[in-house]
């Protein structure tokens, strides 16, 4: 396979690569350089019918079809991502300004995992059954949703997009998709790594198009029956009110806003070395950023030293370039945004004690959107900087004294998906999990994931949980059948 950027991205519907119905198209932006480098379809409701109506006409074969050759096809798509990794890492890093190492290294590999994993899960999912003693057995079917949505942000794009369509496929659903419309490139190249892998026509659609204008009619159709939604909160709720009064299942997966809460007992070098990457990784757009960091009073100095140091040696460079640590930022929208955080920060008295501004480098990324790690002290725990989601490179440092006031400064956020714990008591790192109001919690470690894991938030970062059996019971139906013996 030969798969290249085209000048023109198309839908993948019913098998075949489509031009928006309107023949509209919105621009797509190279974040490191500028140059405006393709085009999407700016796909509408009428798109998302044709799709519908393809998803339909496959549902009854594909949902009928041994999970034997689900996983076989499957499995040749994750080959398939594997054997383009360096295309797909390339056309990841053009759309996102993410650094090529990181495509390489995470979001391509990741991808080719997210098919295979459920490719074989699929192969292991067994349903329960309830025996009454002596007078009735109830055993549970698993049937497929039916038709689903599935739409996918920015920051991960291949690698979340395929975390939701592996499953959904897995479980006999068809689908009806929707990259961002900001790294919409890895997602056209998957559509020509689907028709080669022998996927039948209709069970995948992919459509590229605005949330306001393609997202919204997804969720919208009342013939898709589920919808799996990474993304803003404020997209979340959208679409919840939608969804809600339709009776559709929905997976909302949404901001947040992370506790890192070090412990004076910490494997220091460990932690010092994770916390620059749980802060700065993908230019600190992922959802899971330790974007809080709470240090104990005692270290809290030493802390501060050391972390600068570490992080002003990130060079923030050409994605391209193996050196960079730091790519772009993902749009002018968001540049605009994060500096805009920044701002507010100094406006509500926090010390910018590192980066703080763009950073304008030479040569091809002269127009890049590029923002030095920052690093932000003195604000009060519910000041807007320390509580609503920045999504860049900028963290904000808080002292505390005891356990319990690290929980209270922890919990002090309307988000709750995730939380690291650096300490070597034991006892201390399960009380505090225990205690942390987030859906993941790492201890001593960050984004350190197993497939099988239940995955999601609490409070405003979602409803429902990704991954492993999780994933495969919200794309299926329980159905108990009860005979009386
Ligand atoms: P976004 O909400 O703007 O867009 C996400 C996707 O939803 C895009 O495909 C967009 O086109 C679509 N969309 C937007 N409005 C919609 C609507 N009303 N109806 C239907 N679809 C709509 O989010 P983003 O800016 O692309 O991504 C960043 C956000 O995603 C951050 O808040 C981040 O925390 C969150 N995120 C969460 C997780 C998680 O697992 N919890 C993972 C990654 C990112």
């Amino acid at each position: 396979m030969d798969l290249k950027a085209p000048a023109h991205i198309a839908n993948y519907i019913a098998g075949a690569l489509q031009v928006p119905v309107n023949g509209r198209y919105i621009p797509n932006i190279d974040p490191a350089t500028g140059e405006h480098y393709s085009h999407t379809p700016d796909s509408d409701a009428d798109d998302v019918e044709a799709a519908v109506a393809a998803a339909k006409a496959a549902f009854p074969a594909w949902s009928t079809t041994p999970v034997e050759e689900r996983f076989r096809i499957l499995n040749r798509i994750a080959e398939l991502i594997d054997a383009n990794l360096d295309a797909l890492a390339l056309a990841e890093t053009n759309d996102n300004g993410k650094p090529l190492w990181l495509s390489k290294r995470v979001d391509i590999p990741r991808a080719s995992s997210n098919f295979r994993f459920f490719a074989t899960g699929i192969m292991h999912f067994s349903t329960e059954s309830h025996n009454m003693e002596d007078k009735a057995i109830n055993y549970t079917l698993r049937q497929p949703v039916g038709i689903v949505g599935c739409i996918s942000p920015w920051n991960l794009p291949l690698y979340l997009f395929t975390w939701k369509i592996a499953p959904a496929l897995a479980a006999g659903n068809c689908v009806v998709s929707k990259p961002s419309e900001v790294t919409p490139m890895t997602a056209y190249l998957l559509s020509h790594i689907c028709i080669e892998a022998g996927l039948p026509a209709g069970v995948l659609n992919i459509l590229h198009g605005t949330g306001p204008g393609c997202g919204a009619a997804i969720v919208a159709h009342p013939a898709i029956k589920a919808i799996s939604f990474t993304g803003s909160t404020r997209a979340g709720r959208d679409i919840a009110a939608t969804a809600a009064p339709m009776f559709k299942k929905i997976s909302l997966e949404l901001g947040g806003k992370n506790p890192n809460i070090i412990f004076a007992d910490c494997d220091w070098e460990k932690m010092m070395r994770t916390t620059l990457q749980s802060s700065f990784s993908n230019q600190g757009q992922i959802c899971l950023c330790g974007s809080r960091i709470l240090v104990e009073e005692s270290i809290y100095e030493k802390f501060k030293e050391d972390f600068i140091a570490r992080a002003r040696k990130l060079t923030v460079g050409d994605p391209l370039d193996d050196h960079s640590r730091q790519g772009a930022v993902v749009s002018k929208l968001h540049y605009d945004k994060v500096l805009s955080c920044i701002e507010l920060a100094r406006q509500e008295g926090g010390k910018i004690l590192l980066g703080g501004n763009p950073v304008k480098l030479e040569g091809r990324c002269a127009n890049g959107l590029f923002i030095e790690p920052t690093i932000i002290e003195g604000l009060w725990a519910q000041c807007r900087t320390n509580m609503e989601e920045i999504f860049g490179p900028v963290v904000t440092l808080q002292p505390f004294k005891t356990e319990a006031e690290a929980l209270e400064l922890a919990n002090t956020s309307d988000y709750g998906l995730s939380a690291t714990i650096w300490t070597q008591d034991v006892s201390r790192a399960n009380r505090v999990a225990a205690k942390v109001q987030s859906g993941i919690i790492w201890v001593n470690c960050w984004l350190l994931r197993d497939l099988r894991t239940p995955f999601g938030g609490f409070k405003n970062s979602g409803v429902g949980r990704e991954g492993g059996w999780d994933a495969l019971r919200f794309f299926t139906e329980p159905k108990n059948v009860c005979i009386e013996l």
